[in-house]
C-alpha cells in the first residue's frame, strides 16, 4: 500500500510516518501544497493523509484537483482547529474522512486502516447485460459481439441497448423513443419511422449471427436468438 503524506509541520509528520511504517505502509512524505499535487499527478496512491493548512497550495485546494482528475483514492484531511467551515469545505471538495489536531496517532491509523479497506475494489466483475452472442457492459455505449466492438452509429448502439435491456420483452417504438431521449436529449425530436430506420440497419449488421429483432405487429419489437 502507497500512501502519501503532505504535512508541514516536521515533528507531527515524523511521528505520522514511524505509525504509519509499524503498520507496513509505504509512505511519500511531502510538506507543501504543490509537491502533494505533483507527487499524486506522477504516480498512483492508494490513500493521501492531507493537511489543510500546507505553503503553496492548501489541502483543500490539492484535494479538489485530484477529483476533478477523476481520482477515486481515499483521502483524509488533518485540521488544525475544528472549524466547521474546513469541515465542510473538505467534505465538499471529496474528503472521506478528517481529523483535528491534536489528534491521537491510534486514532488515525485506525482511520487509515478504514479508508484502505473501503478502497479495495469489489471482487464482482461489472454487471453485463447478455443475449447470445451480444454482451453490453454497464456504463458502456458500446455493444459487442463475442467480446468484439459492432460497427455501430450511436443511435444504433441506443436501440439495440434498449432492447437488450429488455430481452425477451416485446418494446413499443415509443419505450424506444423515450429511452433514448433519457440519456440523449437530441432524441426528443425522433419519430417512430426514425426507429424504424435504424431497426433495419440493426438488422442487416447483426445478420447472420445468430440473432434476430423481430417485429411483432402492432406491439413493437423483440430482440431474441434467430434459433429459438
Ligand atoms: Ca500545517
Amino acid at each position: 500500500m502507497k500512501l502519501l503524506l503532505a504535512e508541514d509541520d516536521a515533528p507531527i509528520a515524523r511521528a505520522i510516518l514511524r505509525a504509519f511504517e509499524r503498520e507496513g505502509l509505504q509512505t511519500t512524505w511531502v510538506t507543501r501544497g504543490d509537491a502533494a499535487d505533483e507527487a499524486l499527478r506522477a504516480a498512483p496512491f492508494d490513500l493521501a493523509v492531507l493537511d489543510v493548512g500546507l505553503p503553496s497550495l492548501d489541502g483543500i485546494e490539492v484535494l479538489r484537483r485530484l477529483r476533478a482528475r477523476r481520482s477515486r483514492i481515499p483521502v483524509l484531511l488533518l485540521t488544525a482547529r475544528d472549524e466547521v467551515q474546513d469541515r465542510v469545505l473538505g467534505l465538499d471538495a471529496g474528503a472521506d474522512d478528517y481529523l483535528v489536531k491534536p489528534f491521537d496517532m491510534l486514532e488515525l491509523e485506525a482511520r487509515v486502516r478504514a479508508l484502505l479497506r473501503r478502497g479495495q475494489p469489489p471482487a464482482a466483475t461489472p454487471s453485463v447485460l447478455r443475449m447470445g452472442r451480444l454482451t453490453q457492459h454497464e456504463g458502456e455505449e458500446a455493444v459487442r459481439l463475442d467480446g468484439e466492438l459492432l460497427d455501430l452509429s450511436p443511435r444504433e448502439a441506443g436501440v439495440l441497448a434498449v432492447l437488450l435491456r429488455r430481452t425477451g420483452r416485446v418494446v413499443s417504438k415509443s419505450i424506444v423513443l423515450q429511452e433514448l431521449a433519457s440519456s440523449d436529449s437530441s432524441a426528443m425530436d425522433l419519430s417512430d419511422s426514425t426507429v424504424e430506420v435504424i431497426v433495419h440497419r440493426l438488422r442487416r449488421k447483426l445478420e447472420g449471427n445468430g440473432i434476430e429483432i423481430s417485429t411483432v405487429r402492432g406491439f413493437g419489437y423483440l430482440l431474441r436468438s434467430a434459433n429459438a
